[in-house]
C-alpha cells in the first residue's frame, strides 16, 4: 500500500472511531466545540449537531455544579488547568436540549496538531452508575442502622434470646440468656442446645426439630407459649416460659428461643399458697377456738342455770322440813304431845344439820374454785390419816356390817399434804363407799406410788390412794360426770340422798395439791376411787 492509501487508511479508522465511539467525544477549539460525534449528540438528546458546534461547554450544563459552583467559570477554570497538565479528569454535570442533567465523567486531552491546539474531550455517562451505587450505600446504611438497633435490643433485653441451627448447634446467646445460665458466649457458642435442657424434652430435642423441618408450620411448639424448666451450669434446674419460632435465613432454617425465668413467680405463687394455706389454718383454728369458746360459755350458762335449780331445790327441801315440822310442833305443844314434839324437834333438827352440810359444802366449794383455799402442806403419813377417817366411819361399819382391807407396797405412805382437806377427801370417798356397799361386803384402800407426769423420761412421783369397793360401781360413760356439781350416777339417782357435791369438793381439794383424781369400775363390780398427791 502506498503512503496515501496508508494515511486514507488511518482517516478512516480514526472517524469510525469517532462516530461509533459509545463515549461522547468533542472537539474544542478555544473553549468554544469544533466537532463532536453522534454519542454526545445522543447524550444531549439532539440530532442537531449545529446547536452544539460553536457551543461553550457551560452552554451545555445547568447554571450550577453539584458543588454549587457555576458551571462558566468552573469550565473555564478546569479547561486552563488540562491545558496547563495537559490531561484532567473530573466529573461534570451537563444539561440535555429537553432539560435533564446527566453526570459525566470528562476527560481532557490537549493535542497539538501542526500549529493548532485542540482539546480532546471524552464523556462517559455515569448518571445511573452513581444513583444505583447511591441507593445501595443508603440501603447498607440502613440494613446496618437496624443491624445495630437489632443487637442493642437482643444485648439489651431483659430475657433471653437464644438462636440455633437445624442441628441444634447454638448460634447466639444474648447477655441474658449467659447470666441466667452462667456460661460466657464464647463457652455455649458451638454447643447443642440439649445442654440446657432437662430430660425428657433433652432426648427428643433433635426429633423436635426434626418435626418443624419436615412439617413446618404443624409442629405443637412452633410459635406457642410453654412453661418448661432449663438447667444452668451449675445444675440447677429452675422454671422458664419458652417460646420458639423458626426464622428462615439464607442457608438453612434457624429457631430462635425467647426464655423468660419463671424462678421468682413460681416461688411467688408458693410464698402465696402458703400463705393462704396459713390463713386457712388461722381463720379454721380461730374458728374452732371460738365455737368452743362459745360451747364453754353455754355449757356454763346451763351449768349456772342446772346449779340454781339444783341450789333452790337443795335449800328448800330441808328448809320446809323445819318449817313444816316446826308448825306441826307448835300445834304439838298446844296439845301437849310431848312425843310428838320430841319427834318434830328431831327431823328439825336433821333438816337443819342437813342445811349446814349443805352450806358447809357450797362454801367450800366456792372458795376452792376461787382460789382462796388456803393449804397447811406439811409431810403427814397418809395411811395414818385415812386410819383416822375410817375410825369416825366406826358405828357405820359395824352398822352395815363392812369389812375394811389395807393394802400398801410403799414401805411409807409419807407425802405432803394439807392433812384437814386430805381428809375431807378421803371421808367423803369412804362415806360414798359405805352409802352405795351392801351389807357385809368389803371396801379396799390401798397405797401406792404413782407417776403423776407418766410422760416419757420426765417424772413427777406421787402417792396413790386407791379405795375401792363392792356396791353398786358407777356406768363407765358417768365415770367423769360424777365429779360435777350435783351430778349423782343413773345407778344410785333414786335412793342418792347426797347433795352432789362431795366430789366437785374432792376434786377441787386435789387440784389445789398438783395431784390427781378418778374414777374407775372395778373388775368385781363396785367403783373404784383413786386421788394421788405429790410426794
Ligand atoms: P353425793 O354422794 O352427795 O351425791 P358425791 O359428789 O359425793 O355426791 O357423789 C356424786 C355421785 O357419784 C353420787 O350421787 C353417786 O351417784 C356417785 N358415786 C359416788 N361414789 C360412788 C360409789 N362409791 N359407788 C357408786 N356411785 C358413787
Amino acid at each position: 500500500m502506498d503512503s496515501i492509501s496508508l494515511v486514507s487508511a488511518q482517516t478512516e479508522i480514526l472517524k469510525k472511531t469517532f462516530e461509533k465511539s459509545e463515549d461522547g467525544i468533542l472537539l474544542l477549539k478555544g473553549s468554544r466545540i469544533s466537532d463532536c460525534n453522534p454519542s454526545a449528540l445522543r447524550m444531549l438528546r439532539t440530532n442537531d449537531k449545529q446547536k452544539v458546534l460553536n457551543s461553550h461547554p457551560a452552554d451545555l450544563s445547568p447554571e450550577k455544579q453539584a458543588d454549587g459552583k457555576f458551571s462558566s467559570k468552573k469550565a473555564n477554570k478546569l479547561i486552563a488547568i488540562a491545558h496547563k497538565q495537559g490531561f484532567l479528569r473530573f466529573e461534570w454535570l451537563h444539561k440535555r436540549f429537553d432539560g435533564e442533567n446527566f453526570l459525566c465523567e470528562v476527560t481532557l486531552t490537549f493535542v497539538q496538531i501542526k500549529n493548532e491546539t485542540v482539546l480532546h474531550a471524552v464523556w462517559r455517562e455515569i448518571g445511573d452508575f452513581k444513583l444505583h451505587q447511591q441507593k445501595l450505600e443508603k440501603s447498607i446504611r440502613l440494613i446496618e442502622q437496624k443491624q445495630n438497633h437489632l443487637n442493642s435490643i437482643i444485648n439489651t433485653a431483659l430475657d433471653c434470646i437464644i438462636t440455633i441451627n437445624s442441628k441444634g448447634i447454638i448460634q447466639s446467646f444474648n447477655p441474658a440468656a449467659c447470666k441466667l445460665f452462667g456460661y460466657t458466649e464464647q463457652e455455649i457458642i458451638g454447643q447443642n442446645i440439649a445442654i440446657i435442657v432437662p430430660s425428657p424434652d433433652k432426648e427428643k430435642h433433635d426429633q423436635y426439630i426434626a418435626n418443624a423441618l419436615q412439617h413446618p408450620g404443624k409442629t405443637n411448639f412452633l410459635g406457642t407459649i410453654r412453661d418448661l424448666s432449663a438447667i444452668k451450669k451449675n445444675g440447677l434446674e429452675f422454671p422458664i416460659r419458652l417460646s420458639i419460632n423458626a426464622v428462615p435465613s439464607q442457608n438453612e432454617m434457624l429457631f430462635c428461643g425467647f426464655i423468660h425465668d419463671l424462678s421468682l413467680q413460681k416461688q411467688l405463687e408458693i410464698d402465696l399458697l402458703q400463705h393462704n394455706e396459713l390463713l386457712e389454718m388461722e381463720v379454721k383454728l380461730k374458728t374452732e377456738e371460738f365455737i368452743k369458746a362459745k360451747e364453754i360459755a353455754e355449757q356454763a350458762n346451763q351449768t349456772k342455770s342446772l346449779f340454781l335449780a339444783n341450789m333452790s331445790h337443795e335449800l328448800r327441801t330441808p328448809l320446809h322440813g323445819i318449817l313444816s315440822f316446826a308448825q306441826l310442833g307448835l300445834k304439838s305443844v298446844k296439845k301437849g304431845d310431848l312425843g310428838k314434839l320430841e319427834r318434830f324437834f328431831d327431823r328439825i333438827n336433821i333438816s337443819g344439820e342437813r342445811l349446814l352440810f349443805l352450806l358447809n359444802d357450797l362454801l367450800d366449794l366456792a372458795k376452792l374454785e376461787a382460789g382462796q383455799m388456803k393449804l397447811d402442806i406439811q409431810q403427814h403419813e397418809l395411811k395414818q390419816v385415812a386410819e383416822n377417817c375410817v375410825a369416825d366411819f366406826e358405828a357405820n361399819l359395824i352398822e352395815k356390817q363392812l369389812t375394811i382391807h389395807w393394802q400398801e407396797t410403799t414401805g411409807n405412805t409419807l407425802a405432803n399434804f394439807d392433812k384437814q382437806r386430805i381428809s375431807q377427801v378421803i371421808t367423803n370417798l369412804l362415806s360414798n363407799a359405805i352409802k352405795f356397799s351392801e351389807p357385809g361386803q368389803s371396801i379396799f384402800i390401798s397405797f401406792s406410788l404413782y407417776d403423776l407426769l407418766s410422760s416419757g423420761r420426765q417424772q413427777k412421783p406421787g402417792l396413790l390412794c386407791s379405795i375401792r369397793d363392792q356396791g353398786l360401781g358407777i356406768p363407765a360413760a358417768e365415770l367423769d360426770a360424777v365429779f360435777d356439781k350435783f351430778i349423782q350416777s343413773s345407778k344410785t339417782k333414786s335412793n342418792a340422798g347426797g347433795t352432789g357435791l362431795g366430789l366437785a369438793i374432792c376434786q377441787e381439794i386435789i387440784l389445789v395439791h398438783k395431784g390427781k383424781i378418778w374414777a374407775e369400775q372395778s373388775d368385781d363390780q363396785g367403783a373404784i376411787f383413786n386421788f394421788a398427791i405429790p410426794l
